[in-house]
């Protein structure tokens, strides 16, 4: 063993950085990224079957296995033709910075170890506290995704809503709306709040229902906080936020906004005056890596009053005094449950400051534009009946006489042949087709070829 280097991982690799490089120019050089196809595990067991050996194996051939293999097995989320769940679209500027972040192992836990990172997320978080007109003390930090935002901004809540109680033990509950996102329920369960859960109509939560709904409940005193979304999931509606922001103020209610996926509906003039109210919000969640062309993983979370938080999550070790020493520095750590913290926001402050900010209008902008003329032509097939005029880049439609085994064959058909990858939800307790928009690249013909495909 004596001839063998233990840092052998670690030196330079010209050989080894050049296959990889050549690797991601060409995949960031595609016209489109491939969707790509489902996996079947017996064929990924049978390709990762003995890999892992102890003298290692050579780069070139484990990296045409993920090629050939793995990455195949791996839908593109980032293809303009993949219209489920929430897409995502990277700008190139985005990828490319994500792999500095990666080779320079930047971390943004504090100020002391990464200032430079810091102040430049803070930078990305200060535009968006603009564009949601937060005032000029508001702050928070990236986390991985809106579900950690969530919670984090929630046990912010809970424990502002105890301190107002005068009791550090109560129970205390959220009012939340029947389309409110499934990991508004995990963080409620996870910190033990309990829900009132508000009814809407036409599936959007309003100040009057959550007036009616404190009202007629027997405990009101125990309702702490309101969750309001800036574009649900399934249908991309946006809440009525002043209406709910009106109430959240009378009652003392913590206002959070979560707009993980509609959040980047600020940045676009022809939906932003939906969002108005926005600015009352104590916290409010967008996640870079849907709507603002950043890579995964990336949400950003703000406070109105971010020393609150700060109160909540700042965690409390020996070793950890010596980044807390000067109080005006800031230590992304301290604003939600993390502790190391990738500099996530960094793809996202390079490419904006790359760009510019009309890129993102426009790219916003243009899926909007394509969201409604995808919703003429459903009004205008014969077989389709569009379900709701589209607020932002979802859009759900019927394919009359089809049943859930139908939407599911159109599916299967179109992944199989890599026309787009769409799936079906359920709208008012029947299974719909569903179509999000986000990537700038989709045309209007990709859709079409869906759309076509229902006839
Ligand atoms: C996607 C989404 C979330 C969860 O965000 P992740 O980044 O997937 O954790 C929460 N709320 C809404 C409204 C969302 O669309």
């Amino acid at each position: 063993m004596a001839d063998v280097r233990p840092d052998r991982m670690h030196l330079p690799d010209e050989r080894l950085t050049a296959l990889l490089l050549a690797y991601v120019s060409g995949r960031l050089s595609m016209p489109e990224t491939p969707l790509d196809h489902p996996g079947r595990k017996a064929e990924l067991d049978e390709a990762l079957a003995g890999l892992i050996t102890a003298d290692g194996r050579d780069p070139a051939q484990v990296l045409a296995l993920y090629d050939e293999r793995l990455s195949r097995a791996v839908l593109s989320a980032d293809s303009p033709r993949f219209f489920a769940f929430i897409p995502a679209a990277p700008s190139k500027a985005a990828l490319l910075f994500d792999m500095v972040v990666s080779a320079a192992s930047l971390q943004g836990i504090s100020w002391l170890e990464a200032a430079g990172a810091v102040a430049a997320e803070n930078q990305v978080l200060r535009w968006l506290a603009d564009a949601a007109g937060l005032p000029l003390t508001a702050g928070g930090t990236f986390v991985s995704g809106g579900s950690a935002a969530n919670l984090s901004a929630l046990a912010v809540a809970r424990d502002e809503g105890r301190r107002r109680l005068g009791d550090a033990g109560a129970r205390v509950r959220v009012a939340v709306s029947d389309q409110a996102h499934s990991s508004i329920h995990n963080a409620l369960h996870l910190l033990d709040m309990g829900a009132l859960v508000v009814a809407t109509t036409d599936h959007r939560l309003s100040g009057a229902a959550l007036r009616a709904a404190l009202d007629s409940d027997r405990e009101p005193a125990t309702v702490v906080a309101v969750v309001a979304t800036a574009g649900t999931t399934n249908a991309g509606i946006v809440d009525d936020l002043r209406g709910v922001a009106e109430v959240a103020q009378q009652h003392q209610l913590w206002f959070h906004v979560d707009g993980a996926y509609g959040g980047a509906g600020l940045l676009a003039p022809s939906v932003r005056p939906l969002f108005d109210g926005i600015e009352q919000a104590d916290s409010f969640v967008v996640d870079p890596h849907k709507w603002l062309f950043a890579p995964f993983d990336c949400a950003a979370l703000l406070y109105r009053d971010p020393q609150l938080a700060r109160r909540v999550h700042t965690q409390d070790a020996s070793y950890l005094d010596v980044i807390h020493e000067q109080p005006e520095e800031w230590n992304p750590t301290d604003y939600a449950y993390h502790l190391t913290r990738r500099a996530r926001g960094l793809p996202l402050w390079f490419s904006l400051v790359v760009n510019g900010t009309d890129a993102y209008r426009d790219a916003v902008e243009a899926t909007l534009a394509l969201t409604r003329e995808v919703a003429r032509e459903i009004d205008l097939a014969d077989q389709l009946t569009l379900l709701r005029e589209p607020t932002l880049g979802v859009v759900l439609f019927r394919r009359e006489g089809w049943d859930a085994a139908d939407y599911d064959r159109w599916s299967g058909e179109l992944l199989a042949e890599q026309t787009a990858f769409v799936t079906s939800t359920t709208w008012e307790g029947e299974t719909v087709g569903r179509l999000v928009f986000l990537h700038p690249g989709t045309t209007l013909e990709m859709v079409r070829e869906v759309l076509a495909a229902t006839a």
